[in-house]
């Protein structure tokens, strides 16, 4: 989990973005070529995902308000995947 984000952060900071560059799923996890990312305005963020399943996921956590439930539930999820 930690590595994806400093690959995002270090890729910032090289300012390059290859069109082979691949983008971590907010949802999932999935990792997704830039230019086919669907991005999603969530918990009031855009938020990249990797297909539709994922964004319609998200807008229905958006319009329930269960925005805090599904932070946790990530966080544990991430907690349990460590090695
Ligand atoms: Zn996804």
């Amino acid at each position: 989990m930690l590595h994806w984000l400093t690959s995002l952060i270090g890729g910032k900071r090289a300012g390059q973005t290859p069109a082979s560059e691949k983008l971590p799923c907010f949802h999932c996890g999935d990792l997704v070529k830039r230019r086919r990312v669907v991005h999603v305005q969530f918990d009031g963020a855009a938020r990249i995902v990797c297909c539709h399943g994922c964004e319609a996921i998200l807008k229905t956590v958006e319009q329930m308000g269960m925005q805090q439930q599904y932070r946790e539930q990530k966080r544990q999820a991430a907690a349990s995947h460590d090695e």
